[in-house]
């Protein structure tokens, strides 16, 4: 596929490409063009040119233009999410959730827009104030590999309902599913412009469109050190910048828990998209009286799930996004059985068989006994690892819960207010789930505090961060 710039379908600028392969099988299955800071800058001249007009429509008519949006994508939200599946590993059940999940966006979205007003401020005496949110101008996204659908979402939403134009770039591995999302986009009555992808890689393409100087507001997700690094481009600049970053999320089940509800939500907490989720339960800690019938039980599910290549029926996890990403979890379960940090209780290796030769399968692993400082728990492991630790008491699982940088996520499994009150008071991370884990709808803020990253995706918030106040002060 082709780059979408102003509208059209466009070849880079120096004929090199990247091949988008299918993780799965290895297969390629597509080649994009890997742009160059030439190609960014046309996409960049586009959006500037689209912004003026954009940016004058009635919010709500801009809104209309998602609406539709959403409604092609649910009527093909199978072929999208067979391309998601093909180009990125998935689950076909995850797929189609995750489209669902950008159609979810782009509606609420959609719903909103006929609420945004400004605000009228009297003053007793010196006069009226009009306060208008205004769009910023052309933003930027750069998004991951993982969740690349949603993550579009997540930003276009927001960003184009309150005015602003935009230049993405997805993920080198997984391009195909954003194109074709863009072309929705446009097929609803996105004007020319408006939306532009260009493809390539993070250190030409994206730090090209980071450091261009009519980008106002970047908005990325990924890597902790990538996020850094755009952070001081940007703080050089001057732009605004929300940066939603890696996370460790704990999950605290204590001894009045519902047992098996929090089995599935730490099963599906974990191994969903292949552990490969920013939000995912990185780290359980299990009250010491519940410990052995819950691990038990926990393992028992583990290994009854199937590993295999997305688009099989009854497939509970695909492949790992890459070989890179699967060498990481090779070596950090590696470390832990040499430093005997802990007892492999499930999976730990590859998968063997024809099935599984070409692609990067990893089986679902459980880890119990880990030992605190073990890398297990104090790196982001992104792929389906399950460190599980015994704790005594609440005091315990909170100190343990705030030892990494991280603070995306947390959960805590109980029945007891006293508990909640006193984990989302202690427990330092931009969401607390109580009895579940990794839900993350449209209309809830969604971010992290500490190294996680800043600013809030999602709901009011996200259409905030989009927007520049300005005043309108009548001195009668
Ligand atoms: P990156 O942060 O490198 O990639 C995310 C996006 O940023 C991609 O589009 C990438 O492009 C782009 N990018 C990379 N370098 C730059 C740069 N210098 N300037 C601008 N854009 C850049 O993550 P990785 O894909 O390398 O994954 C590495 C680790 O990051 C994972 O193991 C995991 O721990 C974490 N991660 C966390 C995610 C989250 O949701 N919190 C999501 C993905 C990864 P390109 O694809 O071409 O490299």
């Amino acid at each position: 596929m082709l780059m979408r710039i102003g509208g059209n379908d466009v070849e880079g600028v120096d004929s090199r490409w990247i091949d988008v392969k299918n993780p799965a099988t290895g297969e390629l299955i597509d080649k994009v063009p890997a742009g160059t800071d030439e190609d960014v800058s046309r996409a960049v001249d586009s959006a500037e040119a689209a912004f003026a007009a954009w940016a004058k429509k009635a919010m709500r008519d801009r809104g209309m233009i998602l609406y539709h949006a959403a409604q092609k994508v649910r009527d093909q939200h199978k072929d999208l999410a067979r391309l998601l599946t093909l180009e990125q590993g998935k689950p076909i059940r995850e797929s189609i959730d995750e489209v669902r999940g950008y159609a979810n966006i782009l509606e609420f979205y959609a719903g909103i827009s006929a609420h945004q007003q400004g605000e009228a401020i009297r003053l007793a005496h010196q006069g009226d104030c009009i306060v208008v949110h205004q769009p910023i101008g052309v933003c930027a996204a750069i998004i991951p590999w993982n969740m690349p659908v949603l993550i579009m979402g997540w930003k276009i939403g927001p960003a184009l309902l309150a005015g602003n134009t935009m230049v993405l770039k997805p993920a080198s591995s997984t391009p195909l599913t954003n194109l074709r999302l863009a072309q929705i986009l446009e097929e609803a009555g996105l004007p020319a412009g408006v939306l532009n992808i260009v493809t390539g890689r993070g250190e030409s393409a994206g730090e090209a469109l980071v450091k261009h100087p009519a980008i106002r507001k970047i908005s990325f997700t990924g890597d902790c050190t990538t996020g850094g690094k755009i952070r001081q481009i940007a703080g050089m600049h001057k732009k605004d910048v929300t940066l939603e970053l890696g996370g460790s999320d704990p999950m605290i089940v204590m001894h009045d828990a519902a047992i098996d509800k929090a089995v599935e939500g730490a099963l599906r907490g974990r191994f969903y998209n292949a552990g490969q989720t920013c939000t995912a339960v990185k780290r359980l800690y299990v009250h010491e009286k519940i410990a052995t019938v819950f691990t038990q039980k926990l393992k028992e599910r583990v290994d009854t799930l199937s590993v295999g290549n997305g688009l099989g029926s009854r497939i509970d996890m695909g492949p790992m996004i890459s070989k890179e990403q699967r060498e990481k979890i090779l070596q950090a379960v590696e470390e832990t059985r040499q430093k005997e940090e802990g007892t492999i209780l499930s999976g730990g290796s590859t998968l063997k068989g024809s099935a599984y030769e070409q692609g990067y399968f990893y089986r679902p692993t459980l880890v119990s006994n880990v030992v605190p400082g073990a890398r297990l728990v104090t790196n982001e492991i992104f792929g389906p690892v399950l460190p599980v630790m015994t704790v005594p008491d609440l005091d315990t699982a909170i100190r343990e819960a705030n030892t990494t940088q991280y603070g995306l996520g947390a959960s805590v499994w109980t029945q007891d207010l006293a508990t909640v009150k006193r984990v989302f008071d202690e427990v330092k991370a931009g969401i607390i789930w109580v009895n579940r884990h990794l839900t993350v709808p449209p209309e809830v803020p969604f971010g992290g505090v500490k190294a996680s990253g800043n600013g809030r995706e999602n709901g009011q918030h996200a259409l905030d961060g989009y927007t520049q106040t300005r005043t309108l002060f009548l001195g009668w």
